[in-house]
């Protein structure tokens, strides 16, 4: 991703700096969050020595994923790099043995003259179970490189490593592992479409919509109520994670909307020695989670909103550090193996 509004970056910036915890009790207006059902997990210091079979993720593999990615070019949604993106993720997540589905669905963008096609890739382990958790990043990259400083490089072919397919690559290589993964809930792993077909910011009658595919998988969850069986009780949304020298504060929209996740999470992450997850405040950042929170799904956003190759086109793989996309996969396989 990922788009900050204006004002929420100024407020937390101003913000920014206090070493003390009170901004994550403090909370004075707004309307009650709803409290879905969520996992629960012991105290992470009750595990710290217990034999759960460690995940033995390839950080090298899953940036291997990554270049084959980011070597298609662009993958915009609606354009052959995006089929052909569609096509290796599908084939490498069947091979595996996952369910792969694809909601898709055509919508048209405010600043295109046509619809455009748009799929969320849905990729299921253990279908049959009810109760589930998402695992979930963006696949598609940006039309524009709009933090390019010189216009004239916006439209210049921007792959877009960290942001999106870092975490795509992440979950590859996590689907090599998931048959060692004991976990009491059943996992879909998404990736969301549309989450920045985004030309224009700023036009006559609103900007661009970000968000195109998870607003439309959450609006087909809350429509399928009824009739479907699962019930999603978390996901978690990487974004921008896995540069070299990440730094991962407390996002605070998923404090506000799932605040045991992230204590939670962030317990994990202490635990197991995971040091670019920092428990303390950090931006309000727009993004995919917010679509899940306001469907009952509650999510949290792993990200690094200071990464400094966001929207560039210097946003490629030698930015990304295998070591790091070692350590969020540590923490997310050992939190999944420890919920109940
Ligand atoms: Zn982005």
């Amino acid at each position: 991703m990922s788009q900050v509004m204006g004002w929420t970056v100024g407020i937390a910036v101003a913000l920014a700096g206090g070493a003390s915890m009170w901004w994550l009790t403090a909370r004075d207006s707004g309307p009650e969050p709803q409290t879905p059902t969520m996992p629960t997990m012991d105290a992470p210091d009750k595990f710290a020595d217990d034999k759960t079979p460690e995940i033995k993720f390839d950080g090298a593999q899953s940036l291997k994923y990554l270049k084959q990615l980011c070597d298609i070019g662009p993958r915009v949604s609606g354009t052959d790099g995006m089929k052909k993106q569609q096509e290796v993720i599908e084939a490498h997540f069947k091979k595996l043995g996952a369910t792969v589905t694809r909601q898709e669905f055509k919508e048209r963008q405010r600043s295109r003259k046509n619809e455009t096609e748009f799929a969320n890739l849905i990729v299921s382990w253990h279908p049959n179970k009810e109760r589930r958790i998402i695992l979930c990043a963006h696949y598609d990259t940006r039309p524009i490189a709009d933090q390019e400083a010189n216009k004239a490089n916006w439209n210049k072919p921007f792959v877009s490593a960290n942001d999106g397919a870092g975490g795509v690559a992440m979950l590859m290589e996590l689907g090599n592992h998931m048959k060692d993964l004991k976990c009491e809930f059943g996992i879909d792993f998404v990736l969301f479409d549309g989450e920045e077909f985004v030309f224009e910011t700023d036009r006559i009658g609103g900007g661009d919509r970000y968000f195109i595919g998870s607003d439309h998988f959450a609006a087909d969850y809350l429509k399928t109520k009824d009739k479907r069986k699962h019930k999603y009780e978390a996901g978690v949304l990487f974004d921008l994670c896995h540069g070299k020298g990440a730094s991962l504060p407390v996002e605070l929209f998923s404090w506000e909307a799932a605040k045991p996740l992230v204590e939670q999470i962030w317990g994990v992450a202490k635990t197991v020695g995971a040091k670019s997850f920092k428990f303390e405040k950090g931006y309000q950042v727009q993004d995919d989670h917010l679509a899940l929170n306001r469907a009952g799904i509650p999510t949290v956003d792993i990200i690094d909103f200071d990464y400094p190759h966001w929207h560039k086109l210097t946003d490629t793989v030698d930015k990304v550090d295998p070591g790091q996309m070692a350590e969020v996969a540590k923490v997310i396989t050992t939190w999944l193996q420890k919920i109940k």
